[in-house]
């Protein structure tokens, strides 16, 4: 697989290992995904078929450095294996991209212990991760959490609820971002490894969504959770700032995520314009259609080059990742909404029927625009960080 450290790398032309690895997951993703996805849509149920297929393929979390059992894929890899989960099975897609921002806090700023602890079992396909900084009352100012994680010797004692917590209930490690000084705002926050298991735990019922049904997304009740102080990811008072430099990372995941849900709805209109026929010929003949599937592709080539970009940045830790995270995720979503829309109008009233899948990808495609920021949010980050 498409390995770090790779001095030259190149952001605008995947090379020959990066075009192999997209085949593979594709023909993956098809075969094993694909059949399954309305099901999951409809039932509103986990992707276990992709899970098993991710797993066995050592595709469900690409990004675990090799020192620590895990393929060791690059940003781009990365960002390859979640847009082709993406195109056929949004949900889907968020088992490698959660488990990447799950654990993307203690690879950044975690022990050498902590990592050895839980990087194994999530690069074995042991585990699962999520990522807990939302809150009721704390969304986009996620700094003015409530959650809070008290000292006691050698413990902390954790109190709190997280919001709209992907996969929350199948994981089995959570990034528990809690306020340990509540004088000092975001540089009172530290973050934490809580377990599944650890006593206090608990989930909410499954939010009822309008897309992605088949990612659980729930809260997370923390009672009384006492953790060891060794579980805190790294020193204390630094995991608003942890949290802040994983979704630099992360959003080019959600781009990724977009661009894939985008991809597969181009996909099933090109093919369908070619097959219905209205006055006397196929659709595709008209100019207005033809237009309209130009506009896409021209719309989706652009997210994919900022969207590559930006996993190039992230792979060198290039100065202006902050921007070039912010402007992919934002820039890859909105493509995203408005190339499902014009799938939908394409395929005239069948488009708007779940016989048919891209209403799915189109109610998949909003939550892109949303989660690990709004679009508003991204915007902030980038004007505050122009080049
Ligand atoms: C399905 C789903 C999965 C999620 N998964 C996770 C997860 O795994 N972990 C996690 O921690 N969180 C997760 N989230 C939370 C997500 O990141 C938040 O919903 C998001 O950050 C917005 O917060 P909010 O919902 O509280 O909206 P609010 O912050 O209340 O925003 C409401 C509106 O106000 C706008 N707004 C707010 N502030 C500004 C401003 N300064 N300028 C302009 N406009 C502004 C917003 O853009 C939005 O349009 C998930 C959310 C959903 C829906």
């Amino acid at each position: 697989m498409a390995s770090s450290g790779n001095a030259d790398f190149d952001l605008y032309r995947p090379s020959e290992e990066h075009d192999m690895l997209r085949d593979s997951v594709r023909s993956l993703a098809e075969a094993k995904i694909a059949p399954f996805a309305a099901e999951v849509d409809e039932e509103a149920r986990f992707p276990q078929e992709a899970l098993d297929s991710l797993v066995a393929s050592d595709l469900h979390a690409v990004h675990v450095p090799e020192s620590y059992g895990g393929a060791g894929a690059d940003a781009l890899a990365t960002v390859i294996v979640i847009e082709e989960v993406a195109r056929v099975c949004a949900s889907s897609s968020l088992i490698p991209a959660v488990n990447k921002l799950g654990s993307l806090p203690v690879i950044l700023s975690g022990s050498e212990e902590l990592k050895k602890k839980y990087l194994g079992p999530l690069a074995k396909g042991d585990a699962m991760f999520s990522y807990c900084l939302s809150e009721p009352d704390a969304g986009s100012d996620a700094a003015g959490m409530k959650t809070k994680a008290v000292r006691d010797g050698d413990f902390y004692v954790l109190n709190g609820v997280k919001r709209w917590i992907t996969n929350a209930g199948v994981s089995d490690y959570y990034t528990v971002m809690a306020v340990t000084d509540p004088e000092k705002r975001s540089k009172g926050i530290s973050a934490f490894v809580v377990e599944k298991d650890d006593e206090g735990v608990s989930f909410g019922a499954p939010e009822k969504k309008l897309g992605i049904k088949g990612s659980p997304t729930r809260e997370v009740y923390l009672d009384n959770v006492r953790i060891p102080a060794d579980r805190m990811i790294g020193a204390e008072g630094t995991g608003f700032a942890t949290a802040m430099k994983t979704l630099d990372h992360t959003r080019i995941t959600i781009a990724a995520q977009a661009l894939g849900i985008a991809q597969g709805a181009l996909d099933y209109a090109k093919g369908y314009v070619q097959e219905r026929k209205q006055f006397g010929k196929p659709i595709a003949d008209f100019q207005g259609i033809q237009f309209m599937l130009a506009d896409m592709a021209m719309k989706i080539t652009a997210a994919r080059a900022l969207t590559y970009q930006a996993a190039a940045a992230s792979e060198r830790v290039d100065a202006d990742l902050t921007f070039q995270g912010a402007a992919a995720k934002c820039f890859a979503s909105d493509v995203a909404m408005e190339v499902t829309t014009d799938a939908v109008q394409l395929l005239g009233g069948y488009g708007y029927t779940r016989d048919y899948p891209v209403e799915r990808m189109m109610r998949d495609a909003k939550i892109t625009q949303i989660y690990e920021g709004t679009n508003q949010v991204q915007r902030v980050v980038m004007a505050r960080n122009l080049p």
